[in-house]
């Protein structure tokens, strides 16, 4: 008898049937994601502004319906024998399991690819808001899978961005109708955080169109049989780029060229010449790409020459943000099995029962397992609350008529996007090893998914620019972009809802806490700025991480606070009874370790600095 003939309950099932029955309810919980989605956010007051005003209530619950639907019935059972499958590359082609083509058949034909494209682009122009909100059910319940469509959905919004008209017709709609798919192609064996590095080369063929030379490494979805066609877009340098990243072009690279009707015809001259192996997200393949092994890859360049990485960061700030969503989810995914499982698992009786004859209590009812609970919901729904508000704010700067209204929402995303990216995925690690914790052996074994959730999650940190990139960024740039705005705006939005929570008595102590937090990060960030010009910047941006995580930590004490005050004074509920358990929890534990950080950076410590690389 295996692990699997057992359910947590010592109960005997035929193989499978204990999981099945664990594994079947999807997350984030429905009631989750209307609070934030309704209560929160508000995102009802989008749909009176003329962007959205094809949409009403009604239409957001049915699409919402629908992704659960959707990753119930086809995302979350080819979990496990995604992540099981072995990719092989014969004959230059790549087959994907027949499960996976019936499960992003079933999200094409529902829409969701062009939910958040414009109307005139052939998308349903729905609030980001709602289409990231449903992007987390499905990555909740099949994160390489919804991979797939991802990188899609980033792809064609960068061509919509910066696309000419016969690039948008030819390329991006055929992807929002999920006919092509897309890719992101930046990273080189020798070029990965330092993207300056890039070798990639495209010189003009004479008639507009380009030849390109070269490999790239670790490219997901670049060869596959889901679509009918493959659209990479590639970093490249043309023959006269001047040097390091101002030197870098885009291109759209496709894995067939089209004939006159659109459709495709001739193999382009881009091939996959290596599957890469790897720890987590196995269900999407990830590829080494070679470019113009015969001289005849052909590319069209998006945008000026040159003017690559200015329109690739415009996917990437999209990326990073759908990366923290993804650990969000990851986080969410774990956190609700191990919970449903701590509910269900006789072990051990507490500390005050002395009788071995009486019955054993569910590991729920150890303190210690709900601490890790406890810990996991503060991670997990701060993460969704951080994301959601992003993906709000850029529904804000959509939808906004008043211009200052939507420059200020711009800033703020931008200020806060590595967080976005980092903090969940960071954290996401804890969680998702919490989970595992709370199972015991039985989370170590690959029959029960929180091993995989963890795997997954550990990806979360090193693609989209790894968290020492994301340090560098908030700390090196983005405080300080535009005379510091993007950081006045946020303190500013910190400080208004201070003001509103301060009527609530019982969230007095949080907001005293958040309150001298956010004052603490002003002052660090203004010390960290000016050991910038007093000390250079290799010094004082040596600990850009540990202020990013500090940061991170206080942005999500004030989504808690917000989440905190529209769970207070609400009848008695355990849902909101546990909103602001979860609070209190982080505010006590979490946001007092963010503040001892801050404390120490701002004694502008040099003990990571002064190691060298002989000492190690
Ligand atoms: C599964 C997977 C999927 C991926 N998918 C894609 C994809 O679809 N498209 C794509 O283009 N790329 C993709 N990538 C590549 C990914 O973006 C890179 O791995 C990542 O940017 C890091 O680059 P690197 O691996 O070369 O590591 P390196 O850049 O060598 O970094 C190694 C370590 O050094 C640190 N470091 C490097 N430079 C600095 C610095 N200046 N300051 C401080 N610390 C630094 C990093 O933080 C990291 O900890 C994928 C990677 C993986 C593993």
């Amino acid at each position: 008898m295996g692990y699997a003939d057992l359910s947590p309950s010592g109960v005997r099932f035929r193989k499978g049937i204990s999981m099945l029955a664990l594994a079947s309810a999807i997350s984030p919980r429905r009631r989750e994601l209307d609070f934030q989605l309704f209560d929160v956010l508000d995102v009802e007051k989008l749909l009176a502004t003329p962007h959205f005003a094809e949409h009403d209530r009604a239409t957001l619950d049915a699409i919402l319906d629908t992704a659960y639907e959707l990753a119930s019935d086809f995302f979350a059972p080819l979990a496990a024998e995604l992540d099981a499958f072995e990719y092989r590359l014969e004959n230059g082609s790549i087959a994907t399991p027949e499960r996976l083509k019936t499960a992003v058949r079933a999200y094409i034909d529902a829409g969701f690819m062009g939910a958040s494209f414009l109307a005139e682009d052939g998308g349903l122009q729905l609030p980001s808001t709602l289409s990231s909100a449903a992007g987390l059910v499905f990555g909740a319940a099949n994160g390489s899978a919804n991979s797939y469509a991802f990188l899609t959905i980033g792809a064609a919004h960068l061509l919509a961005a910066f696309g000419n008209d016969e690039q948008r017709e030819r390329w991006m709609k055929p992807m929002i109708e999920g006919r092509f798919f897309g890719t992101m192609a930046l990273s080189e064996a020798q070029a990965g955080s330092a993207l300056a590095e890039v070798q990639t080369k495209a010189v003009p063929a004479g008639d507009g169109t380009y030849r390109l030379t070269g490999n790239k490494m670790w490219i997901s979805a670049a060869e596959h049989d889901l679509p009918e066609n493959i659209v990479n877009l590639v970093l490249a340098k043309l023959p006269d780029a001047p040097p390091g990243v101002k030197g870098i072009s885009l291109f759209i690279v496709p894995k067939y060229l089209l004939d006159e009707r659109g459709d495709p015809a001739q193999r382009n001259d881009v091939v996959v010449t290596g599957l890469n192996h790897k720890l987590g997200q196995r269900g999407v393949v990830n590829t080494v790409l070679t470019f113009g092994e015969t001289g005849e890859c052909v590319g069209y360049l998006v945008g000026k020459p040159h003017d690559g990485m200015r329109q690739m960061f415009h996917m990437m700030n999209e990326a990073r943000i759908a990366v923290g969503a993804g650990a969000a989810s990851l986080s969410l995914a774990a956190y609700e099995y191990s919970l449903q499982y701590a509910k269900d698992r006789p072990q051990g009786r507490l500390p005050s029962d002395k009788n071995p004859l009486s019955p054993q209590v569910a590991i729920v009812e150890h303190p210690d397992v709900r601490r890790m609970l406890l810990q996991q919901k503060a991670i997990a729904e701060g993460g969704l609350a951080l994301v959601l508000y992003c993906a709000h704010l850029v529904d804000v700067a959509a939808a906004s008529t008043d211009e200052a209204e939507r420059r200020d929402a711009e800033l703020l995303v931008d200020v806060l996007t590595p967080v976005a990216k980092t903090w969940p995925s960071e954290h996401g690690i804890e969680s998702t090893s919490l989970a595992i914790q709370v199972l015991g052996g039985y989370g170590y074994s690959p029959e029960y998914p929180v091993e995989r959730h963890f795997r997954d999650q550990r990806l979360n940190p090193i693609h989209e620019g790894t968290t020492g990139i994301q340090g560098l960024d908030l700390l090196g740039r983005k405080v300080r972009m535009a005379d510091g705005a993007g950081l006045k705006l946020l303190l500013a939005a910190i400080a208004a809802e201070l003001d509103a929570s301060r009527a609530i008595p019982e969230l007095a102590e949080e907001v005293a806490r958040l309150s001298e937090a956010s004052q603490l990060l002003a002052e660090v960030t203004r010390a960290l700025l000016q050991a910038q010009i007093d000390l250079g910047p290799d010094r004082a941006l040596a600990e850009a991480t540990a202020y990013l995580d500090a940061f991170g930590t206080i942005v999500v004490a004030w989504r808690w606070l917000v989440m905190a005050r529209r769970a207070a004074g609400e009848p008695a509920d355990d849902f909101y009874a546990g909103k602001l358990a979860a609070c209190r929890y982080f505010y006590r534990y979490d946001l007092r370790a963010a503040s001892a950080t801050l404390e120490h950076l701002k004694t502008l410590d040099d003990t990571i600095f002064r190691v060298t690389p002989a000492m190690l």
